[in-house]
């Protein structure tokens, strides 16, 4: 399904039962953090090879993580009258100017990077 698909859907399915004008904006944004709430509660603490293989033993949680936030996040795109097919798109063109490869190839992944964000070496090959 196409994203902008799945927004009229959403958007259909609040019409239909008449709760198109009843969100909260504020609450859908905290309902979000509790299913990244949900989806950290499966690999907190461990470390990345461990969490690979929890989700690999749970995957059914995982797509459901995936599936109730693309929900929430569509259907705050459609209280905001944003179109989330253009936000994305937006998103990608900003990590594309960036983060071309042949720099993300030249300074690595930033999870290697000490310090990450704040890596000057990193910071310098991106604009
Ligand atoms: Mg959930």
């Amino acid at each position: 399904m196409e994203i902008k698909e799945a927004q009229k859907k959403i958007k259909q399915f609040d019409i239909a039962g008449g709760w198109e004008n009843n969100w909260n904006l504020k609450d859908l944004a905290l309902n979000i953090t509790e299913e990244v709430g949900e989806f950290w509660s499966l690999i907190k603490w461990i470390n990345d090879e461990k969490q690979k293989e929890v989700i690999k033993n749970n995957k059914e949680e995982a797509s459901d993580f995936i599936g109730d936030t693309l929900f929430l996040l569509l259907k705050l795109s459609n209280q905001m009258g944003i179109d989330s097919s253009v936000s994305l798109q937006n998103t990608l063109n900003e990590y594309e100017k960036r983060m071309p490869p042949e720099v993300m190839k030249k300074v690595g992944h930033a999870n290697k990077l000490a310090g990450g964000h704040d890596n000057k070496e990193f910071d310098s090959q991106i604009k």
